[in-house]
């Protein structure tokens, strides 16, 4: 019998590349879209992998406890990934409420959902970085103690704990993967590796002059979302569960990324690269850097992909991207 895995937020970066993986380990793959009126748009990243027939799609949403509980009952998954979230830092000034409901107490409602129905189930919590803010320690780790500086950040707090909670007071097997950021060619555009590589295409193709960004001083410790998937699968394999940090261990300015993009395209930063105050946070996450020791020596895991390749590959995605709608050079 393969095992069945249930994903929410499959049509997310994560999301797709976790199904991708769970596929070729013989999974039967399971995930929750939420409707919208453009069902062909969100499938698109699965579309992208060549796996959107392979997936089973159930509707449903993170705020919906009753659909949930149906979900568990009729799917039976042997393991839940919980990715679905408001993940956008800079969106959640702007929508507080809706953040802490979906990133926050949809933790609790599909929790729940699994205590009543299906207690056994193994279970994965997406949390962040972001929670380590303004940071306690130079490079962060399991025992760093949290301050998140957004409304994104707090709420992924909430679902952590109750992650660890859920734990500790029923038995069940809930791991939380502290995951500093990763990238891809499937990152949303809005976030600033992926706003840099489609940008940098866009002005090769001579369909922009400028990029404009914000705080590119900040600095974060970037992986590649292929190699974190496959750090959430391991700790639903461990025998015990618990909480991991999933980091590279280097930090990088955002303009020393951008200067890896600009370069790979040929082009000089200094000619396009414009700061705008607008694009600044009302607090901002200084710096980040994961200490990803005990991954490695529990999990065996390490990331694989360095940040030069990832950029290019994005780069070069972006660019092929473009070209097939027709730009030229
Ligand atoms: P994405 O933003 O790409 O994906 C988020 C997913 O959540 C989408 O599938 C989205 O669906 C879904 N979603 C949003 N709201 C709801 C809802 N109410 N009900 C059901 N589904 C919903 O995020 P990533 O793939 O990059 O990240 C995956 C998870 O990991 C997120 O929880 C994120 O916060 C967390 N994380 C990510 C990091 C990163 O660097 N990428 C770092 C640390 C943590 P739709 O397609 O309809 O919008
Ligand atoms: P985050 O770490 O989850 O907030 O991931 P982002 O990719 O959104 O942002 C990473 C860092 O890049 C943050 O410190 C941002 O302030 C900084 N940054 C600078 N300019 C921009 C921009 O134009 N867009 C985004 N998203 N981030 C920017």
């Amino acid at each position: 019998m393969p095992k069945i895995a249930l994903i929410t937020g499959v049509t997310g970066q994560d999301g797709a590349y976790l199904a991708e993986l769970l596929l070729s380990k013989g999974y039967e793959v399971h995930g929750l879209v939420r409707r919208s009126s453009t069902s062909d748009v969100n499938t698109t990243r699965l579309k992208w992998l060549g796996i959107e027939n392979d997936v089973h799609l159930v509707d449903g949403n993170l705020l919906d406890l009753s659909g949930l509980i149906r979900t568990i009952r009729d799917v039976k998954p042997d393991e839940v990934y919980n990715l679905a979230a408001q993940s956008f830092v800079k969106s959640s000034w702007q929508q507080p409420i809706l953040t802490g409901e979906v990133t926050g107490l949809g933790v609790v409602h599909i929790l729940e959902a699994l205590r009543l129905e299906r207690p056994q189930t193994r279970f994965y919590q997406a949390s962040s970085s972001e929670m380590y803010g303004l940071i306690q320690e130079p490079q962060q780790s399991e025992m760093t103690p949290f301050y998140p500086r957004s409304p994104y950040a707090v709420a992924k707090l909430y679902g952590h704990w109750i992650a660890v909670n859920y734990r500790e007071s029923y038995g069940m097997h809930a791991s939380s993967g502290i995951l500093f950021n990763h990238e891809s060619p499937l990152r949303g555009i809005e976030f600033v590796t992926r706003k840099v590589t489609d940008g940098v295409a866009r002005i090769k193709l001579s369909l922009a002059k400028e990029l404009r960004l914000g705080n590119i001083d900040a600095k974060r410790d970037w992986g590649h979302s292929k190699d974190y998937v496959r750090a959430m699968w391991l700790m639903l394999q461990q025998d015990t569960p618990d909480d991991y940090v999933v980091a590279t261990g280097r930090t990088t300015t955002v303009r020393e990324m951008c200067a890896i993009a600009f370069a790979h395209a040929g082009l000089k930063i200094d000619d396009h690269l414009v700061i705008d105050p607008e694009l600044f946070r009302p607090a901002e996450v200084d710096v980040l850097l994961g200490d990803p020791a005990k991954a490695r020596e529990k999990l065996g895991w390490q990331a694989e992909i360095p940040l030069e390749d990832m950029i290019r590959e994005m780069v070069d995605a972006d660019l092929e991207r473009y070209r097939a709608q027709g730009a030229r050079a």
